[in-house]
């Protein structure tokens, strides 16, 4: 239950309840974000999204301890007039809601565009013009690729953390041609980033910026054919879920020579939940949200989410567990990649003293339990549904 009496912020000053109006409230992360503003703090939320399946069980009954403190607006940003309003009886707007998947960057590039710039500018006009916080989600693609990844393959300099690590205030954007459409996400983000860095600037807005490192978790994304369409291809927690779930092998795109570094949802919602508790911090900052800890290759967490997933369902592991596919093959023409993300945390850990804690093995334990306690039973009804002839 939230104790609204003993709650203080990093500095020792009480936190006082506030309204927080949520936009993609539910999706993944909104949906982790609404559990965990429910069950440990008085705030209220606005959640704005055009679905509420993943928080459907904060919002049904009414018996629920948060009760009231909750409330569900089926908005599409796009088009409708009742979101200045929401944004002004709120104290602080959490802007989610984006296409963000990158099978949709290189296919639905229009789309991906209009979403992550043209259909989030009213709302940081709105939270400008009325003078309200704005944390806004960007992500840790606005790198695009590392310096070193032009360095010839056995170059020292490669081995160096200056031409890999990606640091917020120094880094530069690198991304490709326009004609690979996967970038163009990031420059949408990007675009979105400098305005309200802009606004902050010019006409005062308080802001802060997010970039999330490949958060993972229980609710991400869907499972193919079972709580999505049978042809989606969502992120790559869930593409590999569906093909453990399924007893086919791990589908690596261009051999999984990609690195990544992923992150517990949980311990990311503690970032935010400091970000949002400690304004005096969080303002006109851009933080990177990661862990740096939890390298791997895609080929690497392909193995892994194997061996893990043997673990908690009790099933045998295939004798061939992935094979490779081309990157044409799997997400069509115009993708490309990121080589390597490891986030800096020098900001995060001075303005808000957080790090990340869970371990890429416990992480993947927890989740995959998740995943076969939700979805076993449904997949094996939907591969054993006879084909309509
Ligand atoms: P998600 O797709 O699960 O959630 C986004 C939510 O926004 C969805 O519920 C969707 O219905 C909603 N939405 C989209 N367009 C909308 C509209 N026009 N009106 C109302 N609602 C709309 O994605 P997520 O993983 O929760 O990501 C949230 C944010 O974080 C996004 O901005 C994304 O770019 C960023 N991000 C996430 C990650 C990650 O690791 N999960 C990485 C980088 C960036
Ligand atoms: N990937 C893969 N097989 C899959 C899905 C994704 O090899 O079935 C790769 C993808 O090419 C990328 C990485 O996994 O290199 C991470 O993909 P994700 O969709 O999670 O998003 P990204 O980190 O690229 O934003």
């Amino acid at each position: 239950m939230a104790s609204t009496t003993s709650r203080v912020d990093l500095d020792g000053n009480p936190i006082k309840p506030i309204t927080i109006c949520m936009i993609g409230a539910g999706g993944f992360i909104g949906s982790h974000l609404c559990e965990k503003l429910m069950s440990e703090t008085p705030h209220t939320v606005l959640a704005v999204d055009v679905y509420n399946d993943k928080i459907k069980h904060l919002l049904e009954p009414d018996s629920l301890p948060w009760a009231g403190r909750i409330q569900f607006h089926r908005i599409n940003i796009k088009h409708d007039s009742r979101l200045e309003g929401l944004i002004k009886m709120a104290d602080l707007t959490i802007n989610l809601a984006a296409i963000c998947t990158p099978a949709d960057y290189n296919t639905r590039p229009l789309d991906t565009i209009y979403s992550n710039f043209i259909d989030a500018l009213p709302v940081v006009k709105y939270c400008s013009e009325n003078n309200k916080r704005l944390i806004h989600f960007s992500t840790c693609e606005i790198y695009g690729k590392t310096i070193g990844s032009f360095l010839p393959k056995d170059h020292p300099l490669r081995q160096d953390p200056e031409f890999y690590v990606l640091k917020e205030d120094v880094s530069p954007c690198i991304f490709g041609p326009i004609e690979k459409q996967r970038w163009s996400y990031a420059c949408a983000k990007q675009l979105i980033e400098r305005l309200i860095y802009a606004e902050g600037a010019e006409n005062g807005l308080e802001f802060t910026i997010v970039r999330p490192f490949n958060w993972i978790g229980p609710r991400m994304d869907f499972i193919p054919g079972v709580d999505g369409p049978s042809e989606g291809v969502p992120r790559v927690l869930a593409c590999f879920s569906n093909n453990l779930l399924r007893g086919e092998p791990l589908k690596l795109v261009d051999g999984g020579q990609s690195q990544r570094t992923f992150i517990y949802i949980k311990d990311a919602i503690e970032a935010v939940m400091l970000m949002i508790e400690n304004p005096a911090r969080a303002n006109g900052q851009i933080f990177n949200v990661g862990n740096p800890n939890n390298e791997v290759t895609v080929k690497q967490l392909a193995e892994m989410m194997t061996e893990v997933y043997c673990k908690v369902s009790g099933e045998p592991s295939l004798e061939v567990p992935t094979v490779d596919v081309s990157s044409k093959e799997f997400y069509g023409e115009g993708y490309d990649d990121s080589d390597k993300r490891i986030p800096d945390m020098t900001i995060i850990n001075r303005q808000l003293g957080w790090n990340p804690k869970t371990s890429l093995w416990d992480l993947l334990e927890s989740t995959l339990t998740y995943q076969h306690r939700t979805y076993a039973e449904a997949v094996k009804q939907a591969i054993a549904k006879p084909v309509a002839s």
